[in-house]
């Protein structure tokens, strides 16, 4: 089962990204470094209290929106009801956070309206009490009838803890997905909307080599498509999302927020993409968000039919692949077209050999091996006067293939030097297809010999 989803909806300027960035706390730092990614980060894992949970910022997913652009009125209020359907219809608890600097707004009446119809929990945030004997400022928000204003400054962090507490009371509890030792993969598939989602799995349901069966839900919907791929058990995750689009008035397609759960219930995601467009922003994204959470991902280029014969060099495209998706080279692609059915099962195949190659567990003498060998092919250059030191390495028991370096200092390992390991590693092991984390601890913090 996903984590249970925390939505923050908003208008503009009343401390979202700062309530969003407070939340994470200290978790944001250890995030590894992904050139242009963390920057905008609006979706991600956070805990309290040994409770975890995800948390979104819903502003930054209303899909083929520029964040930064000042909406018109009408356009505004359009956003805020997007974004506020959104949240509603995937989100197991809402922040739903108001500025008392401003004062109530006639656009906080228009989301407060639409959250008092939901049966989702809101949680009202009033933010920007910065400042001792201010809580009356928050006094004025008891009119929305969502219930007590929470106080809260969410650039000095005061009210945060009374916030979080109240949060994760009202959490449903989530367990893990029950085992099921006869499934080779869970498999979600992500993308733009049009880009051919539902179109690829109707295919994938229609074509003879794979053979559906039915699988009751486990989760609150019957939501997952259960298929047969050379005789191995895969799960389609939320594939009645993607078939079904339109759930809701405000909520037109699949939407990616949703992808991005059912992304947190798989192995490995699909992303799907239409080659006519070439590679955008958004693909990009969402990639982003995929490498982050340590799932797998197949690139997929639907739509191949409409290419012409030059524009279907594949040189061309794998340095366009490689350039866009530079945090992943690693990143197995697929030609396909739903329409036509040409190669609609390969971006199957391989997501399966992802998943096998998630699950290789590399014996510690056999790693250490490559790692004196690594070692001696290139000297480590010094930083600050002082040389890192690696002595040991070990894989973590993890579904995200993580390995712990043993080194005299972590904070000399420079990023281009973490790069070289990566890239050695997957050179010797493989890894096809899915994040690696490497993780740098100090000697004598734990012994191992
Ligand atoms: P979704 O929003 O990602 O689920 O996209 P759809 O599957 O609804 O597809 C959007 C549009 O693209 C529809 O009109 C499809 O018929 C069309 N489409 C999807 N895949 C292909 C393809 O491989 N080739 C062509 N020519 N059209 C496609």
């Amino acid at each position: 089962m996903a984590l249970p989803l925390v939505a923050i909806v908003g208008r503009p300027n009343v401390g979202k990204s700062a309530l969003f960035n407070r939340i994470l706390g200290e978790r944001r730092a250890i995030v590894d470094p992904m050139a242009g990614l963390t920057r905008d980060r609006l979706y991600a894992e956070a805990d309290w209290r040994g409770r975890r949970f995800t948390i979104v910022d819903t502003a930054g997913l209303v899909l083929g929106k520029e964040r930064d652009e000042v909406p018109a009125q009408r356009e505004l209020r359009r956003r805020m009801e997007e974004q506020t359907g959104l949240a509603i219809e995937e989100a197991d608890s809402i922040l739903f956070v108001v500025d008392v600097r401003e004062g109530l707004t006639p656009i906080d009446r228009d989301i407060a309206d639409l959250l008092r119809r939901s049966r989702t929990p809101v949680l009202l945030v009033a933010n920007k009490v910065d400042g001792r004997g201010r809580e009356h400022l928050a006094a004025e928000f008891y009119e929305l009838g969502l219930g007590d204003p929470l106080p809260m400054s969410a650039i000095h962090g005061t009210g945060g803890g009374e916030l979080l507490d109240a949060l994760v009371e009202g959490l449903p509890d989530s367990g893990p997905e029950p085992e099921d030792d006869t499934l080779a993969g869970r498999i979600a598939i992500l993308g733009r909307p049009n880009v051919g989602k539902s179109s690829l799995v109707n295919a994938l349901l229609g074509d003879e080599r794979t053979l559906v069966t039915a699988v009751p839900g486990t989760t609150r919907d019957p939501i997952d498509t259960s298929l047969q791929v050379d005789g191995k058990r895969v799960v389609l995750v939320d594939t009645a999302g993607i078939r079904r689009p339109g759930l809701t008035r405000g909520v037109e397609q699949y939407s990616l927020l949703r992808g991005l759960r059912a992304m947190e219930r798989s192995d490995v995601a699909m992303l799907v993409m239409d080659a006519r467009d070439g590679i955008t922003a958004q693909d990009r994204h969402i990639a982003g968000y995929v490498v982050e959470a340590g799932r797998g991902i197949v690139l997929v280029l639907n739509k191949w039919d409409l290419l012409t014969a030059e524009e279907k060099e594949e040189k061309v495209w794998r340095k366009r692949l490689r350039d866009a998706f530079d945090f992943a080279a690693w990143a197995p692609v697929a030609y396909v077209s739903a329409k036509t059915g040409q190669r609609v099962t390969q971006p199957l195949e391989v997501a399966l050999e992802v998943v096998e190659e998630r699950r290789r567990r590399v014996a510690t003498p056999e790693l250490n091996r490559w790692l004196r060998s690594v070692l001696a092919a290139r000297e480590i250059p010094t930083r600050k006067g002082k040389r890192l030191n690696v002595l040991f390495v070990t894989q973590a028991e993890s579904t995200t293939p993580t390995f712990v370096f043993f080194v005299n200092d972590p904070e000399l390992v420079h990023f281009s030097y973490r790069r070289f390991l990566e890239s050695q590693l997957r050179k010797q092991f493989g890894f096809r297809g899915t994040p690696v984390r490497l993780v740098f601890r100090r000697r004598g913090a734990e012994r191992l010999e």
